[in-house]
């Protein structure tokens, strides 16, 4: 890919960490935002010791699946193994965030996955947020068990640690990252004061179809 492209795509990363940092959905330091590389078996992804508030297009890391860094200069996010999970088994991703937003964490922590509590979550997200297994941090492990969460959903909670979140589009995936978070927020604060109702499943094809035609980014074959 041509270097202006390359350096688009950069700008881009730039973008959607300013974003999410601007939405409240990470603090520095924390967190992680990638963006794929056409066809390339490559991407781009925000560095180790994220400053969202100052980062500029030079710290950003190009790496390829493989692991070998592509750039010189900053090293890459230490979750980088998170990002590379996911684009290379769903190639239609194309912006990949991993956040430690605050209610989503806190559900993390009791181990509670989102069920289907507003239609919106099934049309972006395509359903119940699940929470995964735990899997340390920095290893394939983490790679593996957000993967099975997530399923052929665009999001899911990581257990005792955050979100993930994937998308068709970077702008789709900042969606995402803040859906997640608005619905654990939701959630949340409805156990706080009652039971809450769920929707009913078999009243919810109209909704699934959306997200089939709209937003899943997964391999075909693995939409029911
Ligand atoms: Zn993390």
């Amino acid at each position: 890919m041509e270097t202006e492209k390359i350096e688009e795509l950069r700008n881009s990363v730039v973008d959607a960490a300013k974003s999410i940092f601007s939405k409240g959905l990470v603090e520095n330091n924390e967190g992680n935002v990638s963006i794929r590389v056409g066809r390339n078996e490559e991407y781009l992804i925000t560095p180790t010791a994220n400053q969202y508030d100052t980062i500029t297009e030079d710290q950003i890391v190009h790496m390829a699946f493989d692991g070998t860094p592509l750039s010189s200069g900053k090293l890459p996010s230490s979750e980088a193994k998170l990002h590379t999970a996911i684009f290379k088994s769903r190639p239609k991703v194309q912006c990949v965030i991993h956040t430690h937003s605050t209610y989503a964490t806190i559900l993390s922590i009791v181990r509670k996955s989102i069920p289907i509590i507003m239609e919106e979550q099934i049309i972006y997200l395509g359903g119940s947020i699940d929470i995964s297994s735990y899997g340390e941090a920095h290893t394939d492990d983490f790679g593996e068990v957000a993967l099975k969460a997530l399923g052929y959903k665009n999001g899911a909670i990581l257990a005792n640690h955050g979100v993930i979140v994937c998308g068709k589009s970077a702008a789709n995936a900042i969606k995402n990252a803040e859906l997640v978070e608005k619905f654990a927020k939701i959630y949340w604060g409805s156990l706080q004061i009652g039971e809450p109702h769920l929707l009913i499943e078999e009243n919810l094809e109209r909704f699934h179809k959306m997200f089939r035609q709209l937003f899943a980014n997964c391999p075909k074959k693995w939409l029911k």
